[in-house]
């Protein structure tokens, strides 16, 4: 499709990224599952992060990685300046208001007819399809972007999943009715990703935000990394990376 010429994939998928990273840092070392709900300053050396579960946990640098307009909202930061505040809030989070589908068979019979399994399409639920088999060829998949509102994919969830099916059928043939399995990820109903706002504003691709999300807070002991806050590829899994290898970087220059 144009623009897309230069697409690459991970091979076992970005899991295969975090899981890298997650084995150097050490499973002693990351916390799963706990929610931040304030990051306040606890003297001039210390910054204390406080959990929903009313556990306190002190640190010397605190890099925020969670979407803009969620921290903004959910996170109490009681230093953090209103320009900040505001500037995080207008800060869309790209593509937070969309789904997935992912359809698995046993193979890519598509290919069979030497169909690629890409789908722009207009006329059913899913608005484009690629192949998303992986490279051991087992399972076969497709992966598609729901064309749904949120509130028509939550409201009939039996009935988009028939569509989707119908769809592909129509597209790739019979054997598109019979999957092993359908998935739907619906990114709309999770609250630590997707914000009122992102629901009820048109999304478009983020343009590059403005410099005060880059600067450093309270001495350099606080800084946001997350996609959105990146120069480069704001939005991508690449800006996440980007901006992710610059606090590592500014963090380091400060303990060596
Ligand atoms: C439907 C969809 C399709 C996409 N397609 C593509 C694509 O094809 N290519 C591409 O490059 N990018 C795509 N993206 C964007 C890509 O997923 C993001 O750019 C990337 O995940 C951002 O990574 P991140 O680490 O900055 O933030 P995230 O992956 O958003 O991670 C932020 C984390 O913060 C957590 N969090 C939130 N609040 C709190 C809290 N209070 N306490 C603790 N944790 C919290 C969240 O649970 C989440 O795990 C897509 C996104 C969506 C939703």
């Amino acid at each position: 499709m144009p623009g897309q010429d230069e697409m690459v994939r991970i091979i076992g998928g970005p899991t295969t990224l975090i899981d890298t990273f997650a084995e150097r840092l050490g499973s002693s070392n990351i916390r799963t599952g706990a929610l931040v709900t304030e990051i306040s300053e606890d003297g001039p050396e210390s910054i204390t992060i406080r959990l929903d579960s009313g556990e306190m946990i002190t640190a010397r640098r605190v890099i925020v990685a969670a979407p803009l307009r969620v921290v903004a909202t959910t996170i109490r930061m009681p230093w953090a300046p209103p320009s900040l505040i505001k500037v995080m809030r207008e800060t869309p989070t790209w593509m937070s208001s969309h789904a997935k589908a992912v359809v698995l068979y046993d193979r890519p019979f598509w290919r069979d007819t030497g169909l690629s399994g890409r789908i722009a399409s207009r006329t059913g639920p899913l608005v484009e399809v690629h192949d998303h088999t992986c490279a051991e060829m087992k399972p076969a998949a497709l992966f598609g972007f729901v064309g749904w509102s949120p509130e028509q994919r939550q409201s009939s969830p039996t009935q988009l999943k028939q569509e989707i099916l119908d769809q592909l059928s129509d597209c790739l043939g019979k054997a598109a009715a019979n999957p092993l399995k359908l998935v739907i990820q619906d990114w709309a109903t999770n609250p630590r990703i997707v914000n009122e706002l992102d629901l009820t504003q048109p999304g478009s691709h983020p343009n590059v935000g403005p410099d005060n999300l880059r600067e450093q807070y309270l001495d350099g002991r606080v800084q946001f990394a997350v996609s959105e806050v990146s120069e480069r590829s704001p939005g991508l899994i690449e800006g996440a990376l980007a901006i992710g290898e610059r606090a590592a970087i500014d963090f380091l220059r400060t303990v060596l």
